[in-house]
């Protein structure tokens, strides 16, 4: 590298995650900005696909397998991070691809001939957007910090991270997507008051409120659903259209017919925010299928979905504490809040009219670079702060949970209280960790159970033991049980239980290092070699042209300089730095590229004569 790449601040991406599609975004200067897959798009769908070859695609790429090899496709993994196959009942039905048990704690999806975990497919999305991002950039970005639902309870987020890891990213911090939208529209306008984030996405939705005072962003509560979004609109006018098809054909469509139809569903559904009406069409053999979808009927349909984004505001307001009325801004993010109609129930509710001047599918991920920003040190004077989005306790006599940290307690935050023994000589107490707003333990969700061994021999009651919580500034909780008379003390960063251990992420970035890196980045690196080829050849033929004798001295010596430079960065297998050198090149011959030109018109001018 250079000295001026050496030189160059590490940057750190801002990485929206989403359900449907994933964003990453870098500071340029003082904005954040998103940047373009090589399809010139900044939105790439949250889509990985195994080639008949066993190769791993991303993206655009990966959803045309979609329609082709559903068995080989994975999306909507974000429903799955964090999560065992007792939580996914339901939605199994609603999953082509294959998903396979292991001991009944880990969920695995089998793709053509690979079986993987949601945080390894996660970490396929994550990867292939960070060496987008390097080509687009010419330099390797290592660090990023990640956005999830604020509703994402411990273990998702812990996937989230391991997903991060396995991607061979350090992942800063994780930020909760509302708040980096917040952060997304501070930028321009740093004025106090309260501002209510609804995010209304593919797959989850969020409601968030917070407070700006002097550039602070503090969360005052949040609320939402990990499962309401697009798609469930998508299946709403899936069904209809599934039904109909049943009774005028005798069959409904499967697979590969099924993605079909899925695809011409959604694009009627976006139509419909535009135009008043739009037309599902489908056909198969010889039969036809069209239904005509009329923006009132729409409406009518999606009106329950609607009304319980309604219903979670006000939940999320009494919570915080506030009327409607005293909210001061509304800012929409998600690319379901384009259907006029949530426009128009969110503004009824909040009695203004909510603000749209960002792309709602990039605010995220503008924001999250923003924080990158912050934590690389880059934009200076904010501090943010977070809400812990339900309540952590402990399990306590007769299956009650004993609440430590309440349920919108701003993180980092701790909590400790005094526990006794319930029985005579009791020497050790398991320590039974819950999250969940519900009285008793067997409505919470469970997230850890250790043993504090070592207590003095007492009578019951006499002993005390410390419990201490402690949640960082990412929402990751560490549990201590201290016996008070005997020092004897245990402790835990809570490891959710959604079934990956240590060792087992540990084995998944040593693999995916020797395969899953291998595909993405050996692609990456034989498409940027095959590229210097060409540039290189067309260089070569260049200096046999006319034009080149017409270069000053330093000219044609800048160009031999580049032509080494990428001759020695081609052989690396560093994909960035090949690109980097390639546009280098590019520019010390535009001059030739004139001259060349010039040349070439003179010449078909004289044969014209
Ligand atoms: P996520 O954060 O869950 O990844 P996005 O914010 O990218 O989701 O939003 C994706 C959802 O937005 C999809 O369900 C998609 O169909 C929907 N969507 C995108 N554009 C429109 C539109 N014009 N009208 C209605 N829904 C839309
Ligand atoms: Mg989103």
């Amino acid at each position: 590298m250079s000295e001026n790449d050496r030189r160059r601040p590490e940057s750190v991406a801002g990485i929206d995650l989403g359900t449907t599609n994933s964003l990453i975004a870098v500071m340029e200067g003082a904005r954040p900005r998103v940047l373009p897959a090589p399809e010139g798009r900044a939105v790439m769908p949250s889509v990985v696909a195994v080639t008949a070859a066993g190769e791993i695609v991303v993206g655009e790429q990966a959803r045309r397998y979609l329609l082709d090899a559903p068995e080989c496709t994975a999306y909507s993994v974000k429903r799955l991070m964090g999560k065992g196959p007792a939580d996914i009942g339901e939605e199994r039905r609603l999953f082509p691809f294959r998903i396979e048990e292991q001991g009944d704690t880990i969920i695995r999806l089998r793709l053509g001939e690979r079986v993987l975990t949601p945080p390894e497919l996660s970490a396929c999305i994550l990867r292939q957007l960070v060496l987008n991002a390097e080509a687009h950039l010419g330099a390797r970005l290592r660090q990023a910090v990640i956005t999830v639902p604020a509703y994402f309870n411990d273990a998702q987020r812990q996937a989230t991270r391991d997903a991060g890891r396995i991607a061979g990213i350090e992942v800063l911090r994780l930020v909760n997507e509302p708040t980096a939208a917040a952060l997304a529209y501070g930028l321009d306008r740093r004025r106090e008051g309260v501002v209510a984030v609804y995010d209304l996405g593919g797959g989850t939705f969020d409601i968030s409120i917070l407070k700006l005072h002097d550039g602070i962003f503090e969360v005052l509560a949040t609320h939402g659903d990990t499962h309401l979004g697009g798609d469930d609109i998508d299946n709403l006018l899936l069904r209809i259209a599934l039904e109909e098809i049943r009774n005028e054909w005798g069959e409904e469509p499967a697979g590969e017919a099924l993605q079909r139809l899925r695809r011409t569903v959604i694009e009627a559904k976006e139509r419909l925010s535009e135009a008043p009406e739009a037309e599902i069409q489908f056909a198969r053999g010889r039969r036809r299928y069209s239904r005509r979808i009329a923006r009132g009927l729409f409406e009518r349909l999606i009106a329950d979905i609607v009304e319980r984004t309604l219903a979670s505001c006000r939940q999320c307001l009494r919570d915080a504490g506030l009327t409607a009325g005293q909210v001061d801004e509304v800012v929409l993010v998600g690319g379901s809040t384009r259907i006029p109609m949530v426009r128009r129930a969110v503004a009824g509710l909040f009695g203004r009219q909510p603000h749209t001047e960002l792309n709602p599918e990039e605010v995220v991920a503008l924001g999250a670079a923003v924080e990158g920003g912050i934590l690389a040190g880059s934009v200076a004077g904010k501090l943010l702060l977070d809400v812990n989005p339900l309540s952590l306790g402990i399990e306590t006599m007769g299956g009650v949970v004993s609440r430590l940290i309440p349920r919108n307690s701003t993180i980092p935050a701790s909590a400790s209280e005094i526990f006794t023994t319930a029985v005579d000589g009791q020497t050790n107490v398991l320590i039974h960790v819950v999250q969940g707003d519900r009285e008793r333990v067997e409505d919470c969700r469970s997230l850890a159970r250790f043993d504090l061994k070592g207590i003095d021999p007492l009578p019951a009651g006499l002993p005390r033991i410390e419990v201490r919580f402690l949640i960082d500034a990412n929402g990751i909780l560490n549990v201590t049980a201290r016996d008070a008379r005997t020092g004897m003390e245990q402790s835990v960063d809570v490891k959710p239980t959604y079934g990956l251990t240590e060792e087992q992420v540990q084995a998944m970035i040593a693999e995916s290092i020797a395969r899953a890196g291998d595909d993405l980045e050996a692609r990456e690196v034989r498409d940027a070699q095959a590229e210097a080829d060409a540039i290189l050849a067309a260089v070569e033929q260049a200096r046999r042209e006319e034009a080149w004798t017409t270069l000053a001295e330093d000219e044609r010596a800048a160009i031999t300089a580049a032509v080494n430079r990428l001759l020695v960065a081609r052989h690396s297998a560093n994909a960035p730095l090949i690109r980097a050198m390639i546009r280098q090149l590019d520019r010390s011959t535009e001059k030739l590229a004139e001259e060349m030109l010039k040349r070439a018109g003179e010449s078909a001018a004289s044969a014209d004569a």
